[in-house]
C-alpha cells in the first residue's frame, strides 16, 4: 500500500464517524440512489416524507417520493446523471409524502460510484415555505396587473432614469404598441420631440422633489389625435428605500375642455353671426381704452343699426332676417382692419371699435364704407332685400372716457342719424343726450297713454276726384301728452312699435273709429258712404286682434264696407300664417285693404292680386313734384294704369295744390287726400265739415 493510499485510508477511517454525525443531524435530506432505489437516506429525508429510513431503503426509489406531475422530470434528471450526460444537476420538483400530501423540494444530485457501481448522491431541501411566498407574490402581481388593465385611463411606470417598466392596456391603446415594445424605452421613443422634452423635464422635477405631481398638457394618440390630459404622477421607492421610479396616470380631459370652450363661446359670442357678443365686446372695449390711455391715442366707437330691419323680419320672416344679419356682419367685417373689433349687441345692432383714430375723419370714412356696403341688395334665398344702416360715432377720450357713457353716446348719435333720414352717420354731440332721454321717457309715458285716455283720433277726408265728394276718411292718431302738448304719430308710433304698445294703440284706434262709423251709419242722411281707413303696423298682425274686429263689426250691425285697413307693401311678402290668415279673413269678410305709401317699399305685383288688394295709395313723395318733375308724373301715371289693370282703385296722398289735383285727375286717379281738401281734423270738426258739404251739396242740387 502506498503512503498516499494509506493516508486516504486513515483519513476515511477518521471521517466516517464525522460524516455519519453530519448525515444524521443535517437539516437537509441526504440520499444515495443505485439502480433506481435508495441505498441510503438520512433521518431528515425520511422525516420529510413521513417514512422510516428502513422503509425507504428497502426497495423504494425516488419516484415513490415524487408527485405524479413531476415524475417525468425527476426520471429525466436521474437518467442524465446515470448515463453520464450530466455530472451534477440541480432542480426542483413537487414531492409527495407517505400520507399523500405534497411539498416543494430542491435537489442537488451528483453522479458517483458506490461499491464500484454508478450511483447518485444527492441533497434535498424542503422549500415549500419559500415557494408559497413566491406564489403569493406572483398572485398579487397578477392581481395588480389585472386591476391596472381594468382602469380605462392609461397608466404607466418608469424607473428612476425614465425608462418604462410597464403599463396597462389603456396605455397600450394610446401608444398603439404592446407593452413589450415599450419596456426599456423613454418618452423620446414614443412622443413627438416637443412633448417629450416637456414630459422629460416634468419627470426630472418630480424625481428631484419626490412625492406627487399633477399638470395639464396634451398627448398625441397613436391615431394622430392630440388630446388634452391631466398627468397624475407619484414617485415610488425600491426595497432599500432608494428612489425606484414613478407611476403615472393620464386622464383624458378633452371632453371637459371642449365643454368649457363651448360654454365660453356661448357666453362670449353671438350664436348667429359668430361675432363677439355684448359681454366680450365690453371686455375688448375696456382693453382698447386702456391701450389708448397708455399710448395717448384716440379710439372711435361706431354704433350701427340697420334701418327698417324690423320690417324685413316681419315681412320676409325670421329665417331670412337671420340670413341678412349674418351677411350684414360679414360685410361690416370686410371693411375693417385686423385691429378693429366688431360685435353684435343683439337684434340689428352692431358696434365697432376703431383704435388709433387720431384723424377723426378716418372714422367717418369707415362709417361711410359700412353704409355703402349695407346699401347693396341682399340676396336671401333668391329674394332681394334692401336695407340701409344708420351709424352713430363717439370718440374716446373726446366725448367720454367712461366705457358705458361712450357706448350710450354712440347709440344716441345713431338715433340722430336715423332722425336725419337714416342711411347715414352722425357724430355724437351733447344735445343728443337730451333727445335720448326724451325717447326713453316717451316710451315710458306711452305705456299709460291708452289707459289714461291721452290719445285722440283725427280724420282726414279722402275725396272722389270725379265729383269732389268726401267718400272716405283716414283715421290718424295723435297723442295729447300731459306736458309736451299734441304729438304727431311720427313722434311716438315708431317707439310704440319698438316696445309693442302699438297693438293696444291700434285696437284703441279701431274701436274709436268704429264708434264714429256707427254714428255716421245711423245718420244715413248725412254721410252714409264715408268709409274709415285705419293704419295697421305689421306687428299688429301678430297680436291676433284682427279677427276680433270682424266679429265686432258683425255684433254692431256694421257693414264691412265701413272699414278699410292700410298696410305697407312689405307686409304682403310676409309668409307667416298669422299675416296671411288675417289678410284673407279681411278679404272674405269684405273689409277693404289699401297699400299705403305705395312705391316706397317692396313692390310685389303678384301679391296685390293674390290678396285682392282694393286700393293703392300713391306716396306723397311722388305727388309732391308731380308738376315739376316729368319722371314723377310718369311714375304716377304708370302706377294708376297698372292698378286699374289689376282691378284696384288709386288714392293720391299729399295733394296740396289744384295743379296736382288736376294732373292726377287727368291721369285717371280715382281719389285724393291732402291739405288741399283738408288737414286731418278732430272728430267733431270733421263731422261739421261733412255736414256743411252735405248741406252745400243739397243746396246746389
Ligand atoms: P300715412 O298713413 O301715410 O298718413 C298720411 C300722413 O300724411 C298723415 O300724417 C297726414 O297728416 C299727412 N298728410 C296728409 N295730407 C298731407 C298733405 O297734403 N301734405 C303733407 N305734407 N302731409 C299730408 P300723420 O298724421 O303725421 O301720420 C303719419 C303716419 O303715422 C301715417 O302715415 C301713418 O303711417 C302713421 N299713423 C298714423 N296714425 C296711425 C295709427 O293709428 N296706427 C298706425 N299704425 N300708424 C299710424
Ligand atoms: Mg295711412
Ligand atoms: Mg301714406
Amino acid at each position: 500500500m502506498s503512503t498516499s493510499a494509506h493516508l486516504e485510508d486513515s483519513l476515511m477511517q477518521q471521517a466516517a464517524p464525522l460524516l455519519k454525525g453530519l448525515f444524521s443531524n443535517a437539516l437537509i435530506g441526504i440520499y444515495v440512489i443505485q439502480d433506481g432505489r435508495f441505498v441510503f437516506v438520512n433521518p431528515r429525508l425520511a422525516a420529510l416524507f413521513g417514512y422510516t429510513q428502513e422503509a425507504l431503503c428497502s426497495g423504494m426509489g425516488p419516484m415513490d417520493l415524487t408527485a405524479p406531475r413531476d415524475q417525468p422530470l425527476a426520471k429525466r434528471e436521474i437518467d442524465r446523471r446515470i448515463s453520464g450526460d450530466a455530472k451534477a444537476s440541480f432542480y426542483s420538483f413537487e414531492g409527495m409524502r407517505k400520507d399523500g400530501s405534497t411539498l416543494d423540494v430542491e435537489v442537488f444530485g451528483v453522479a458517483t460510484t458506490y461499491s464500484g457501481r454508478p450511483a447518485i448522491i444527492g441533497m434535498l431541501l424542503d422549500v415549500s415555505e419559500r415557494c408559497q411566498a413566491e406564489r403569493a407574490v406572483a398572485d398579487q402581481l397578477r392581481f395588480i396587473a389585472q386591476l391596472l388593465d381594468t382602469i380605462p385611463s392609461p397608466v404607466f411606470y418608469k424607473d428612476s432614469t425614465g425608462r418604462y417598466l410597464g403599463c396597462n392596456t389603456a396605455f397600450e391603446d394610446y401608444l398603439g404598441k404592446k407593452r413589450t415594445e415599450l419596456i426599456g424605452r423613454t418618452v423620446y421613443d414614443i412622443s413627438p420631440k416637443d412633448l417629450a422634452d416637456q414630459y422629460f423635464a416634468a419627470d426630472k422635477r418630480l424625481f428631484d422633489q419626490r412625492g406627487t405631481q399633477t399638470y395639464e398638457t396634451n398627448v398625441v394618440y397613436a391615431d394622430g389625435t392630440r388630446r388634452d390630459v391631466v398627468f397624475y404622477k407619484a414617485t415610488f421607492n425600491d426595497a432599500r428605500g432608494e428612489l425606484g421610479g414613478l407611476v403615472g396616470v393620464l386622464l383624458d380631459i378633452s371632453e371637459r375642455k371642449r365643454m368649457e370652450q363651448a360654454i365660453w363661446r356661448e357666453a362670449n359670442y353671438d350664436a348667429l353671426t359668430g361675432l363677439p357678443n355684448r359681454r366680450l365686446f365690453h371686455d375688448r372695449l375696456r382693453e382698447e381704452i386702456k391701450r389708448a390711455q397708455r399710448h395717448g391715442t384716440r379710439l372711435a366707437q361706431l354704433f350701427i343699426d340697420l334701418d327698417r330691419f324690423k320690417e324685413i323680419n316681419d315681412t320676409l320672416g325670421h329665417d331670412l332676417g337671420d340670413k341678412l344679419l349674418i351677411e350684414a356682419a360679414a360685410r361690416i367685417h370686410k371693411v375693417l382692419r385686423a385691429s378693429d373689433t366688431v360685435s353684435r349687441l343683439g337684434g340689428d345692432e352692431f358696434v365697432v371699435v376703431l383704435p388709433d383714430m387720431d384723424d377723426k375723419s378716418a372714422a367717418a370714412t369707415v362709417a361711410q364704407h359700412i353704409i355703402d356696403q349695407m346699401q347693396m341688395p341682399f340676396e336671401l334665398d333668391g329674394k332681394l332685400a334692401y336695407v340701409s344702416a344708420s351709424i352713430g360715432i363717439a370718440f374716446y377720450p373726446d366725448d367720454s372716457t367712461e366705457i358705458d357713457t361712450l357706448l350710450s353716446y354712440a347709440d344716441q348719435a345713431m338715433y340722430a342719424a336715423k332722425a336725419q333720414g337714416r342711411n347715414g352717420f352722425c357724430h355724437f354731440a351733447q344735445p343728443m343726450q337730451v333727445s335720448a332721454m326724451r325717447r326713453l321717457e316717451t316710451g315710458n309715458d306711452l305705456r299709460h297713454a291708452v289707459a289714461d285716455k291721452q290719445l285722440v283720433l283725427h280724420y282726414q277726408p279722402i275725396v272722389d276726384l270725379t265729383d269732389n265728394r268726401i267718400v272716405k276718411a283716414e283715421a290718424l292718431v295723435r297723442w295729447q301728452h300731459p306736458t309736451r302738448g299734441l304729438l304727431g304719430p311720427d313722434e311716438f308710433i315708431p317707439i310704440a312699435e319698438d316696445i309693442g304698445v302699438i297693438v293696444d294703440i291700434g285696437h284703441w284706434v279701431f274701436e274709436q273709429a268704429m264708434a264714429m262709423a256707427a254714428r255716421w251709419h245711423a245718420a244715413t242722411d248725412t254721410a252714409q258712404s264715408v268709409q274709415i281707413s285705419i293704419n295697421m303696423s305689421p306687428r299688429q298682425f301678430m297680436g291676433g286682434k284682427s279677427t276680433e274686429w270682424i266679429d265686432y263689426l258683425r255684433q254692431h250691425g256694421l257693414p264691412a264696407s265701413v272699414l278699410a285697413v292700410e298696410i305697407t307693401e312689405g307686409l304682403l311678402l310676409d309668409t307667416r300664417p298669422a299675416v296671411i290668415d288675417t289678410l284673407l279673413a279681411f278679404r272674405d269678410a269684405g273689409v277693404q285693404v289699401s297699400i299705403d305709401d305705395f312705391g316706397t317699399g317692396y313692390s310685389a305685383m303678384s301679391y296685390l292680386k293674390k290678396f285682392d288688394i282694393d286700393y293703392l295709395k300713391i306716396d306723397r313723395s311722388f305727388v309732391r313734384d308731380l308738376t315739376t318733375d316729368a319722371s314723377d308724373l310718369a311714375i304716377a301715371e304708370a302706377m294708376i294704369v297698372m292698378a286699374h289693370k289689376l282691378g284696384m282703385k288709386v288714392v293720391a296722398e299729399g295733394v296740396e295744390t289744384d295743379a296736382q289735383r288736376d294732373l292726377l285727375r287727368s291721369a285717371g286717379c280715382d281719389y285724393a287726400q291732402g291739405y288741399l281738401f283738408s288737414r286731418p281734423l278732430p272728430a267733431d270738426a270733421f263731422e261739421i265739415l261733412l255736414q256743411t258739404l252735405a248741406r252745400d251739396g243739397a243746396e246746389t242740387a
